[in-house]
């Protein structure tokens, strides 16, 4: 026994380990195609566009600046403040006047453009800006060669390897207090981003290396954090299926998986009542029809072998027996068909008084016989409209019980009252009687399949505790309203009601 057990255990280790590595792959492939994703991204955005990018910072910044001379154009202190922007953005800013001229000027940068380039040229640029709507961008290769007016505009490029760095001049002419037209005139470079591309891209295969080895560690802990407590759960589950109703789902992690526990542990709690339920009415069932049976065989033998036996009382006991079994296999069938839903109603119009009448005169014998008394008090004929046998099945049963539980004067009373709700007139049952009475907390359970209130009690075995349910199932069926009033040493009513049809030809 101790083999098998460990067997099993490492059976349930193996299943876990490879449900969990089947997980790890499953997440690992997920982590990789968003690191994929993020790479891509960073990999374009870094590389490929970051040139552009630079560039138009770049632009962007040299622009501002120029924004911020402009404005302070007649301001005192201009020397000072191109000075500062100059500083702080690697700047050379030159202010001409329309002739060329330097009005003010600051050359952070050896290879400034702006300031060797001859008057001429500058000139030339500020009748460009003011063609151009007031603001001009120039973008040139620069060379470790000199810089001329011609070979910037003539297209004559000298050959790449003087490449050195991109160069790019901003003009802008703004308008003084005066009247007079000055260009702000500002040069910066752009060095090329080659090396930091190269650089970056190293970068980049050591992080993509990096993350792929991060994300199968947080692949092989997530999947076995999540899969962990599912595999507990599978393996308590093909325990309930195999019948262990006293299994407890105690798996712990996220909340969704203490939830399905909780769900689970309700699950098998049901199980366990509905296995209680049936094994109680298998043992209930058996033991009604062997006590029938055991009489008919033990009156049937004695008859058979004693003589004198064969008498008349002997025979109806035989009867009564064979009677009460066929009686336990009808309400059987009965509430099968009811719960199982296979029954509808039958609905026709007739008189419940009539059909009470009816059954009542079946009891005619036994009243002569055991003094029972039946009494019904009824002021008119009530019609409804129902189902007449499965109403006659309610009202037999129902007095069948007041019979059999009824006190020692052995009375029992029938009322028809009619009650009146709104525009509607309903029909009132009554079936009384002065027995023991059923205690409050019985009284919710009588109505359950197979219920009998005192399993020991002598009264308990007339019965097969399938009457009320049937009753139940019956009024449940038609809608109507039923219920019992009963009080201990007093007696117990039961009652019905069934809308009443009313004029009737
Ligand atoms: P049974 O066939 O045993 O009468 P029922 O379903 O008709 O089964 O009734 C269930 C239980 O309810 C009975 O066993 C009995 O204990 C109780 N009961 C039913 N009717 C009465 C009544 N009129 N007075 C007292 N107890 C009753």
């Amino acid at each position: 026994m101790k083999l098998h057990d460990d067997n099993n255990e490492k059976e349930e280790k193996t299943k876990f380990s490879v449900h969990s590595i089947k997980m790890a792959w499953k997440v690992f492939g997920f982590m990789v195609a968003f690191i994929a994703m993020l790479l891509a991204l960073l990999w374009t955005f870094q590389t490929v566009f970051l040139q552009n990018f630079y560039t138009a910072i770049k632009t962007g910044s040299i622009r501002s600046s120029a924004s911020a001379i402009a404005q302070n154009i007649d301001n005192q202190d201009l020397q000072t403040l191109i000075e500062r922007i100059s500083l702080s953005d690697s700047i050379c800013i030159k202010i001409v006047n329309e002739e060329g001229e330097d009005i003010c000027s600051v050359e952070t940068m050896r290879n400034c453009k702006i300031h060797k380039a001859p008057a001429d040229v500058v000139q030339g640029w500020f009748q460009d800006t003011i063609k151009n709507g007031g603001s001009l961008e120039y973008f040139g290769k620069d060379y470790n060669k000199e810089f001329t007016a011609e070979m910037k505009f003539s297209g004559k490029l000298p050959p790449s390897d003087h490449f050195v760095q991109e160069s790019l001049i901003y003009s802008k002419i703004v308008t003084k207090a005066d009247g007079e037209n000055v260009m702000i005139l500002l040069n910066t470079f752009i060095t090329p981003v080659n090396a930091t591309v190269d650089t970056l891209r190293i970068q980049l295969v050591y992080i993509s290396i990096i993350m792929l080895v991060i994300a199968l560690a947080i692949a092989i802990v997530m999947s076995r954090h999540l899969s962990k407590p599912i595999i507990q759960i599978n393996m308590s589950a093909k325990e309930l299926a195999k019948g262990n109703y006293d299994i407890v789902f105690k798996a712990s992690g996220y909340q969704e998986i203490s939830e399905l526990n909780q769900t689970l542990n309700y699950t098998a709690k049901e199980l366990s009542k509905v296995e209680t339920l049936r094994r109680e009415l298998i043992g209930n069932i058996s033991h009604d029809l062997r006590t029938p049976l055991t009489m008919i065989a033990g009156y049937a033998e004695v008859m058979r072998d004693i003589p004198g036996e064969n008498t008349p009382e002997n025979v109806q006991i035989i009867i009564d027996e064979a009677n009460h079994l066929s009686t336990l296999v009808s309400d059987l069938l009965d509430i099968s068909k009811l719960q199982s839903g296979v029954q509808t109603v039958n609905l026709s119009v007739f008189s419940l008084t009539q059909n009470i009448h009816n059954i009542l005169m079946r009891y005619a014998k036994l009243v002569e016989q055991n003094g029972v008394k039946i009494n019904l008090e009824a002021d008119s004929d009530v019609f409804v409209s129902a189902d007449d046998v499965k109403i006659a099945q309610v009202i037999y049963n129902l007095v069948n019980n007041a019979i059999n539980y009824t006190g020692r004067d052995k009375t029992v009373t029938i009322k028809q009252i009619i009650v009146a709700d709104n525009s509607q007139r309903y029909a009132r049952i009554e079936i009384k009687d002065s027995g023991e009475g059923i205690s409050p907390q019985q009284l919710v359970l009588i109505w359950d399949r197979y219920y009998k209130v005192d399993k020991m009690h002598k009264q308990a075995m007339v019965g097969t505790g399938l009457g009320l349910s049937i009753v139940k199932s019956v009024l449940e069926l038609h809608h109507a309203k039923y219920g019992v009033e009963s009080e201990e040493g007093v007696g117990s009513t039961f009652w019905f009601e069934l809308p009443i049809v009313e004029n009737l030809k």
